[in-house]
């Protein structure tokens, strides 16, 4: 039974975003007595986490020698040098226990007949080693932690609530740490201050950045360039990881084809190499293997089964000698049956749009998919004070916000949720034994005092889509120094234009929005342009070395 706390002075620990991060540190912070606000912008469920499919890659046997040897060296590879080994070490050792709690809490993986978790594979591991829930494994978490945040008496939900800004203990000195966050309450479009002697970002990526993303709508940014206008450091943000393999149909959003499907053999083909094939199955009179007539092999001997970011180029590659909008995932040479049963909303997807799993080619392109970089923490998840590089007091960073040092330059698929679940742990843990002074300043209301609501919002769709249209072009898959440089100058003066707007008008969700993917936008620019080498996700053909 839990401890209630919302007691005159208790502490009050603020968590932004409903995720994976967000609502397993809340129920583990709820759990141990503390009285947690969870504040997220739409619906709880709404969240990257919802959208998952492949699955949390995880060696349950912690006596696994070779498995957890086997899974840590993967991580290395896909990270490309640039992890932190000690991170990546402890966080894989960790994930049998962070696996058995999201057991606890009541998250149902998939398992075969013999009553063993069935585990799948994906691209970039050597071995089969990936909990799912047949390919909805996200919306399988999130349904278990927000069933279970809703019902906790010492967790209180905060929904339609979109933080704006963080409120420091002293304003322009972050050596004094936070002290609450201001909020838009969509309600009633008020601002409101909400206090907290402890604040949690668990607010997500941003790939709403780029027009094709396999992110949600909430994705924008919003924590980190909060934590960055309050003075915290962030990390490796070129690292943009695209998605190979996103449903590429006119009428709809870009839509993930899990990895997982590669893992079961599906082989990703232009139009010519599947021609190719077709042909030599009909004059053989038997279905063969499609790989070896896959574009991928010239950019990998692992062919289709190579990590995202090399699948990824490769596919940029083709579409832009071939001048086609997509190529293709063939799954047609594989078991039909068990891909509907494996892939149940994938297929059910495919065939709003006519499409056949185990059967018609299906038209893939890359999109945005996931943020390795973010505010740089420390192994509990504290980020650091940009100025003095001191941890920043009574603010943490939890799952795809942060950069942990686990994914290096690329991450490995699914060991995101696994990062989440476990720094998670670790932040609430820590909070746990050093529990914050309670100390109820009086905080200053918003300045919205003397504002008008923003008469046209014209401005602000053409300023977004523009901003998508240049990272896009400019920030994509294959970078260029000439190009990175005219993102920087138009995201310079489209960040004047968008401060213009943001200083005249009472905020509502689409100023908020703009104004922090734009900063976004601009680190991600910055720091692609000082990088000097070419390495994991960050690719720039000026640097490619004869
Ligand atoms: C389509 C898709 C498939 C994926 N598949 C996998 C997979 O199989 N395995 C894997 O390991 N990873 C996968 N990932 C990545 C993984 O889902 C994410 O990295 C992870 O879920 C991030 O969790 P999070 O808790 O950090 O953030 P999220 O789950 O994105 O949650 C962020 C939360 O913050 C809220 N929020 C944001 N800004 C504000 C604000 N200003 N105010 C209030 N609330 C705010 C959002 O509304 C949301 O509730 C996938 C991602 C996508 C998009």
């Amino acid at each position: 039974m839990a401890l209630l706390m919302r007691t005159d002075g208790a502490s009050q620990i603020v968590i932004i975003g409903s995720g994976i991060a967000g609502l397993f540190c809340a129920i583990r912070l709820a759990d141990a007595g503390f009285f947690v606000k969870v504040i997220t912008k739409q619906r709880p469920i709404d969240s990257s986490t919802n959208w998952a499919q492949g699955g949390i890659a995880a060696i349950l046997d912690k006596t696994d020698g070779i498995g957890l040897a086997s899974h840590i060296e993967d991580t290395l590879k896909s990270g490309d040098g640039q992890c932190d080994s000690s991170v990546v070490n402890s966080v894989i050792r960790e994930a049998s226990d962070r696996i058995q709690d999201l057991l606890n809490i009541g998250v149902n993986f998939e398992k075969s007949a013999d009553g063993e978790f069935h585990l799948a594979k994906e691209g970039g591991h050597s071995d089969r080693r990936i909990l799912h829930s047949k390919d909805a494994t996200g919306k399988e978490i999130e349904r278990a932690l927000s069933q279970t945040a809703e019902q906790h008496e010492n967790i209180d939900l905060m929904p339609n609530t979109l933080a704006i800004d963080l409120i420091q203990l002293q304003h322009g000195n972050p050596s004094a740490g936070i002290a609450g966050v201001w909020c838009l309450d969509q309600n009633n479009q008020e601002v409101i201050t909400v206090h907290a002697d402890t604040l949690i970002l668990a607010t997500g990526g941003f790939g709403q950045l780029w027009h094709q993303t396999t992110n949600p709508s909430v994705a924008t940014g919003d924590g980190l360039a909060m934590a960055y206008r309050a003075g915290a450091r962030v990390k490796n943000l070129a690292y943009i990881q695209f998605h190979p393999t996103a449903l590429a149909t006119k009428s709809d959003s870009p839509f993930l084809i899990t990895e997982a499907m590669r893992g079961e053999g599906g082989v990703i083909l232009d139009d010519e190499g599947l021609e190719r094939w077709q042909l030599q199955c009909k004059k053989d009179g038997v279905i063969i293997s499609p790989e070896p007539f896959s574009f991928t092999l010239k950019h990998s001997q692992m062919g289709s089964m190579a990590t995202r970011d090399i699948v990824a180029r490769a596919i940029d590659k083709q579409l832009k000698i071939t001048g086609k909008p997509h190529v293709y995932l063939v799954t047609s040479h594989l078991d039909e049956a068990l891909l509907n049963s494996h892939f149940p909303t994938i297929r059910a997807r495919l065939e709003t749009h006519g499409l056949k799993l185990g059967h018609d080619p299906l038209p893939i392109s890359p999109a945005a998919h996931y943020a390795v970089g973010g505010l740089e923490v420390d192994e509990i998840g504290r980020p650091y004070n940009r100025e003095n590089g001191e941890v920043y007091p009574r603010l943490y960073a939890i799952g795809e916000v942060a950069c942990t040092g686990m994914h290096g330059a690329n991450r490995l698929a699914s060991n995101s949720l696994l990062e989440a679940v476990v720094y998670a742990s670790r932040a609430a843990e820590h909070i746990i034994l050093n529990p914050p002074n309670s100390y109820q300043k009086q905080l200053p209301t918003w300045r919205a005092d003397g504002l008008n609501s923003l008469s046209e919002h014209g401005p602000v769709v053409h300023d977004k889509n523009e901003l998508r249209q240049t990272m896009s072009q400019e920030v994509g898959i294959v970078r260029r120094f000439s190009r990175l440089n005219r993102a920087a100058r138009r995201l310079e003066l489209l960040g004047q234009e968008v401060n213009r707007l943001w200083i005249e008008s009472i905020p509502t969700r689409p100023i908020i929005e703009l104004r922090n993917l734009t900063l976004v936008g601009q680190l991600v620019t910055k720091d692609a342009i000082a990088r000097t080498e070419n390495c994991g996700l960050h690719f720039n053909q000026d640097l490619v070395k004869e």
